[in-house]
């Protein structure tokens, strides 16, 4: 109630979408079974969301279609603009959203905190790109040509995001997608709709005062999985980004190739860090109890897999047992607590079935593992973190599974360890610490880690904007944010250019 009004909303309507004029009436809505809000920290109810159907998807669409045929004559430092003021309205709101994170994802303040931080941080990048957009001139081997290439706005950008990011990757994406000239759909998690709802009132208001800025170019559908598959089967969505779990990517790409559409996924991943006989141990253990443990293990980054060196793994899993016995878990409200909950009761389900295959296939609990009901809110699902040794990567370690479950493994020399590492099928982040050079190399060389990201010296979680973000085999490779990652954003046209009286062919054809 107190979040309310400092958002911007009035009410928490029942799952309004956006262009808000479409369900001004609940019309639309009759056919459409609710789907029940509950905030993780207590599984106390807050509202209930009505899912789009097709008449919402439909008006999302066309509403953003034709915002597009506009957006695209704007010219890019403009559009930059628009995103600049975007960013100076979420400063001013950083906490409140923050906080709304916090009671619908479950995320500690400071790591909420962050998340927000990522949107301002990609509004300033997105900005500077949008005089950067830039394409190359090639030497034509025609006398009296030219040959370059642009790069031109691409449409409607759909996208589809998790409940662990309920912010980030939307704004990710939206944010370029913008100065790149195109329109958003955006289709959040079921479990985060109020983020979403949030953030697309903030940027309405910025987008309602700017000039140039036609009203429907960020939608909202709000809805589970039927919504995103009318968004992933709908033609006129020319990109669709999809961030999530391997099966739903799976889906949606098959949905998407079936119209030659274009896809970037950022699904899944089962990331492991390498430690070796000169690492820091100091700094190692920081980096592996926040991957691993962070977020209650609920990053696609998170560590899932310690590959240690036999000389230094009891060492360091005795280091392990006693930070991860000082972890403070609890209510993520609270200023001290540095794991909060699980999103639902059926995370905390698949932790304790992961945890009864992973004994099932000889491994040993050293750690954790249970679930928590004293000295925090009671109903939410709490745990502890678990550390788990395994004998070999069993089947269960080559599963995701989004919770705090370390599996820590042995390894002799450092071709076993990266063969293990790259054994999975998923390949998103990944890890060395090493004070080696030579092992440090062969880790990020070309045999090395094959995962989209590879750190040295820092953890496989918390990736910076400024970098291309994204991974591997069944993580979908997709990039986003950073580097060039906005080129998935646009088409490139060649144009050859003849400046001359003549028509020479390519390749001296005669004709
Ligand atoms: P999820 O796959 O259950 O849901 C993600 C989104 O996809 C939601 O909006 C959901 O409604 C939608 N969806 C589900 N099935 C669909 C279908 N068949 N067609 C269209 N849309 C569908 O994932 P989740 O539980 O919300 O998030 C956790 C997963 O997301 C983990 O696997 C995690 O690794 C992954 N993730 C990946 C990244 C990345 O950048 N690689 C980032 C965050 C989360």
């Amino acid at each position: 109630a107190t979040l309310a009004p400092a958002l911007g909303l009035t009410a928490l309507q029942r799952g309004e979408q956006w262009p808000a004029a479409s369900i001004a009436g609940q019309a639309h809505y009759p056919a459409h079974i609710p789907l029940p809000l509950v905030s993780p920290i207590d599984c106390a109810g807050h509202g209930e969301l009505l899912p789009a159907g097709p008449a919402e998807t439909e008006l999302a669409l066309a509403t953003a279609q034709q915002a597009f045929t506009q957006w695209r004559l704007v010219p890019a430092p403009q559009r930059g603009e628009l995103v600049r003021r975007i960013g100076d309205r979420v400063r001013t709101h950083k906490h409140e959203l923050a906080a709304l994170i916090t009671l619908e994802a479950g995320k500690i303040i400071s790591e909420a905190e962050g998340e927000v931080q990522e949107w301002i941080d990609i509004c300033d990048f997105a900005v500077g790109l949008s005089r950067q957009l830039c394409g190359l001139t090639m030497a034509s081997e025609r006398a009296q040509h030219r040959l370059q290439e642009q790069w031109h706005p691409l449409g409607v950008v759909g996208v589809i995001s998790a409940f662990n990011f309920p912010v980030a990757v939307w704004a990710w994406n939206a944010m370029l997608a913008l100065v790149c000239g195109n329109s958003v759909v955006w289709k959040p998690s079921e479990k985060t709709p109020l983020c979403a709802l949030a953030a697309t009132r903030l940027v309405q208001d910025v987008v309602a005062g700017f000039d140039a800025a036609p009203a429907g170019l960020l939608g909202l559908l709000q809805g589970g999985t039927e919504a995103g598959r009318q968004l992933a089967a709908d033609r006129r969505v020319a990109l669709l980004s999809a961030t999530g779990s391997v099966r739903m990517g799976r889906a949606v790409a098959q949905t998407v190739a079936a119209r030659l559409g274009r896809s970037l996924l950022e699904l899944g991943g089962n990331n492991a860090a390498i430690v070796t006989p000169s690492a820091d141990l100091d700094l190692a253990l920081r980096g592996i109890v926040f991957g691993a443990a962070g977020t209650c293990g609920q990053r696609c980054t998170t560590l899932r897999r310690l590959i240690v060196h036999e000389s230094v793994a009891d060492a360091l899993l005795a280091r392990l047992q006693a930070a991860y016995a000082s972890l403070r878990i609890g209510d993520p409200r609270l200023p001290d607590t540095l794991i909060g909950p699980l999103i639902d009761h059926a995370a905390l389900q698949q932790m304790q079935l992961a945890l009864t295959a992973a004994e099932a296939q000889g491994g040993t609990v050293r750690q954790g593992g249970g679930g928590i009901t004293q000295g925090v809110p009671n109903t939410g699902a709490y745990v502890a973190p678990a550390l788990v040794s395994m004998p070999a990567q069993t089947a269960i370690v080559h599963e995701e599974t989004f919770a705090p479950i370390l599996y820590i493994l042995r390894y002799r020399d450092l071709d076993e360890a990266i063969a293990m590492q790259n054994a999975v099928s998923q390949g998103l982040s990944s890890a060395i610490f090493s004070n080696d050079v030579r092992e440090v190399e062969q880790f990020i060389g070309p045999a090395g880690s094959d995962c989209g990201l590879a750190n040295v010296n820092a953890g496989t979680s918390g990736a910076e904007i400024g970098g291309a973000f994204g991974g591997e085999k069944d993580t979908g490779g997709g990039r986003e944010s950073g580097s060039d990652a906005w080129r998935a954003y646009m088409r490139r046209a060649t144009n050859t250019i003849n400046y001359g009286s003549t028509l020479p062919l390519a390749q001296g054809v005669k004709f």
